[in-house]
């Protein structure tokens, strides 16, 4: 539990928050200001700033219960489609620093949108990039 984490607080059971689904790794609730009724949020119970701080037992609990909710959520809203989100770091978004995954029903003609500009790659620039990520990768499993 960190201190001063809103998340942990909802985990503790210090903030007040409306669940909808718990286990021993996972915590689910509605997120107090949805971008539609019935947003998601699915936490893990240990503190981990972020995706890549998530131990993997715990993210895959994590998923198993984003798949069954994503369906429970369309389901109980009506939704014809939802998106997954998680912003990782403040530059990419992510205002609570207790990793989480949003759930988002969404309908047709609603205002959401994660679209942005797209870029495109000149010459040799795609082959490049994909060479160098997978240089790092390479050199994680090295570790
Ligand atoms: P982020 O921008 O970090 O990806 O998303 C944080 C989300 O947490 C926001 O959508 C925000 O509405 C939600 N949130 C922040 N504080 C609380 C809270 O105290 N309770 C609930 N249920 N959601 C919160
Ligand atoms: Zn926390």
């Amino acid at each position: 539990m960190e201190k001063n984490c809103v998340f942990c607080k909802i985990i503790a059971g210090e903030i007040p928050s409306a669940k909808v689904y718990e286990d021993e790794k996972v915590l689910a609730f509605l997120d107090i200001a949805p971008f539609n009724f019935g947003h998601t949020l699915v936490i893990p119970k240990e503190h981990c700033h972020c995706f890549t701080a998530i131990p993997a037992d715990t993210l895959a609990a994590m998923m198993s219960a984003a798949q069954r909710l994503a369906i429970a959520v369309m389901r109980a809203t009506g939704a014809p489609a939802y998106n997954l989100l998680m912003n990782n770091g403040q530059v990419a978004g992510q205002e609570v620093p207790h990793a989480h995954l949003h759930i988002i029903p969404r309908f047709v003609d609603d205002p959401v949108s994660f679209r942005a500009p797209q870029k495109h790659y000149e010459g040799n620039a795609i082959a490049e990039f994909a060479a160098k990520i997978q240089e790092r990768l390479a050199r994680q499993s090295a570790q």
